[in-house]
């Protein structure tokens, strides 16, 4: 195998390492972010709920004291009743005196309507704040537990990049420089191996003729469909 290409393949499985490394803990990262998510919105639907029902007891407040209100404006009306001249005059208390008990009873049954709403709500209330206590605790021990592992990925990183800075060292300016360009833009994998004339990072097949020069391995070949840095690999090592 070319020189170049043969290091390019021993730095590609360090970096692959330091990749996978990082997928490791972005995906644990991801997966608490994501229950962290869960938490907030639970946590946000409950002061919703205690929004709810501060306003539904202001509001059965409101409704009580019209309640007392309407009480003693009957109470008037009745002992009015007892000083009235004329028939007109008692039929007008008198209606004054039903509608006022009639929108009392309409307030009572608001009122309880309110408090049976609350009600519900207090106990959903309750059962979720017990849910998050449980989960809070929860999250802060796995947060914990991230933090640590993504400290300990990181130390092992540290050690593994000191290692390709060395190797990098020793390539060709130029090659590494193609190599990390095509690491970006390829997911990881600049160089492969080309099988039975077949590339393994885009299994396209490759032109005779540049599967044999690729085959001399004299210099950097490059795959014509996605441009990945090839070598000659031989059918039994293919994985
Ligand atoms: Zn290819």
């Amino acid at each position: 195998m070319n020189e170049e290409i043969r290091q390019l393949t021993e730095l590609q499985v360090i970096d692959l390492e330091i990749a996978k490394l990082d997928a490791e803990i972005n995906a644990e990262q991801a997966a608490l972010a994501k229950r962290e998510k869960a938490f907030n919105e639970r946590q946000a639907s409950i002061e919703e709920l205690k929004e709810k029902v501060e306003s539904a007891e202001a509001q059965r407040k409101e409704l009580e004291a019209e309640l007392a209100d309407e009480l003693s404006r009957i109470k008037e009306r009745q002992s009015k009743m007892m000083q009235v001249q004329t028939n007109r005059e008692y039929q007008s208390l008198l209606k004054e005196i039903e509608d006022g008990k009639k929108s009392i009873k309409d307030k009572e049954e608001e009122v309880v309507r309110i408090m049976e709403a609350s009600e519900a709500n207090t106990k959903i209330m309750a059962e979720q704040e017990a849910l998050i206590a449980d989960e809070k605790k929860a999250l802060a021990e796995e947060s914990a537990k991230v933090q640590k592992h993504a400290a300990e990925i990181e130390g092992k990183k540290g050690k593994i990049a000191v290692k390709r800075d060395d190797m990098a060292k020793d390539i060709n300016t130029s090659a590494l420089r193609k190599y990390d360009m095509l690491r970006t833009r390829r997911n990881g994998k600049a160089v492969v191996g080309v099988v039975n004339g077949i590339c393994q990072g885009c299994f396209m097949s490759i032109p005779p003729q540049h599967f044999n020069d690729i085959q001399k391995g004299d210099r950097i070949l490059n795959c014509p469909t996605c441009q990945r840095i090839l070598f000659y690999q031989p059918e039994s090592k293919a994985e």
